[in-house]
């Protein structure tokens, strides 16, 4: 036997292996797969951290926008009211 034979028998599902997986009784509906989800599901709050040019909270990796700066360089034109 090759190699590659020998690598596609043990890829091969035997019948008996085959008879013993799980088969769903029934269909789970969008509503009963959907509840499942959300229960599990839980929102996270956002990402905050202090502006360096005018040190107010800020999401991260986001222009700014109070002052309209990133990265020290000003982005976006904030007119002063
Ligand atoms: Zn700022």
């Amino acid at each position: 036997m090759t190699a590659i034979a020998a690598v596609q028998v043990k890829n091969t599902l035997h019948i008996k292996e085959v008879r013993k997986m799980a088969v769903p009784k029934s269909k789970i509906s969008k509503q009963r797969g959907n509840k499942r989800f959300a229960a599990n599901y839980k929102a996270t709050a956002a990402n905050l951290a202090e502006c360096p040019q005018c040190h107010e909270l800020k999401a991260t990796h986001r222009v700014c926008p109070k002052c309209g700066y990133y990265d020290g360089v000003q982005v976006i034109k904030k007119e002063e009211k």
